[in-house]
């Protein structure tokens, strides 16, 4: 009798915690497309909205130019959400994500970014150095392309009074055949309690300076999938008010993946 009262209560226990994991799990669902659906609304009233004034009105060149910036760099937000959402279903079917991997003008890739970077955030420098010829890369262009650009958006994100973001390129000095991407910013840095949770899935520090700053906490954790995919690896330091340094390491060009 006593054993079969004891039963009961586990598997009662049991049912209950199912039935608690799944609200948890049905809430965070909601909680996703309603962050998703706000992360995509906003490029598209942009892209809406200036695509209608460039109909409607004839603009002078300046200020026509000026839209088309503006729909641009909001198509691309789109391009960039879709894209790691899309990264994003396939990790977590377990489907592994699709690389592949080929030589990397990574001069060119960096250059590239920097100067659509410069161009869209005038309060911001850009310095860009590498130990030329060493640094010779196999990897998947575009998936190394969302890595930069993950990196180069958050190191812009996360100072918003400006500042300096530096990228560097050299064999990883720590880590023999592994070459070192390196993105640095003077922003508000991240406090060494949460650093190990930045690249988990959903995670947003909040800090009061950057609570306006748009972003659904998926951008490290692709980073570092699509690093791990290729062999590789992200990590980061951090300090509080000084900034933040995201070291990524990717084989070179004679390992391969
Ligand atoms: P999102 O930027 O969309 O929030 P991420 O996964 O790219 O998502 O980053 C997770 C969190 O890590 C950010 O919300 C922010 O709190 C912190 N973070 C990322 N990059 C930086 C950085 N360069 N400086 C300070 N904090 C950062």
């Amino acid at each position: 009798m006593e054993r079969q009262r004891r039963f009961t209560e586990e598997l009662e226990d049991k049912v209950a915690r199912a039935t608690r994991r799944l609200r948890e799990l049905d809430q965070a669902k909601s909680e996703f497309l309603s962050v998703v659906s706000h992360e995509l609304r906003t490029p598209l009233t942009a892209l809406q909205g200036f695509s209608e004034l460039l109909l409607r009105s004839v603009l002078p060149p300046e200020r026509a130019h000026r839209c088309l910036v503006y729909l641009h760099t909001e198509a691309c937000t789109l391009g960039r959400i879709v894209g790691e959402l899309l990264d994003l279903s396939r990790i977590e079917t377990g489907r592994p994500l699709e690389l592949k991997p080929e030589p990397i003008d990574l001069a060119g890739l960096i250059e590239r970014n920097l100067e659509i970077f410069a161009a869209e955030h005038r309060e911001h420098r850009f310095r860009w150095t590498a130990s030329g010829s060493e640094v010779a890369l196999n990897a998947d262009p575009d998936a190394l392309d969302r890595m930069v650009k993950n990196l180069l958006s958050n190191a812009v994100k996360y100072s918003p009074r400006g500042g300096q973001v530096c990228v560097s390129a050299c064999p990883a000095e720590d880590q023999p055949g592994m070459i070192e991407l390196a993105v640095e910013d003077d922003g508000v840095g991240i406090p060494a309690d949460q650093l190990h949770r930045v690249f988990d899935k959903y995670v947003r520090i909040p800090h009061a300076e950057t609570a306006a700053a748009r972003g659904l906490g998926l951008g490290l954790s692709l980073v570092k999938a699509l690093a791990e995919a290729h062999g590789g690896r992200v990590e980061v330091d951090s300090l509080p008010g000084k900034g933040s340094r995201f070291r990524l390491l990717l084989p070179g060009a004679d390992r391969h993946f």
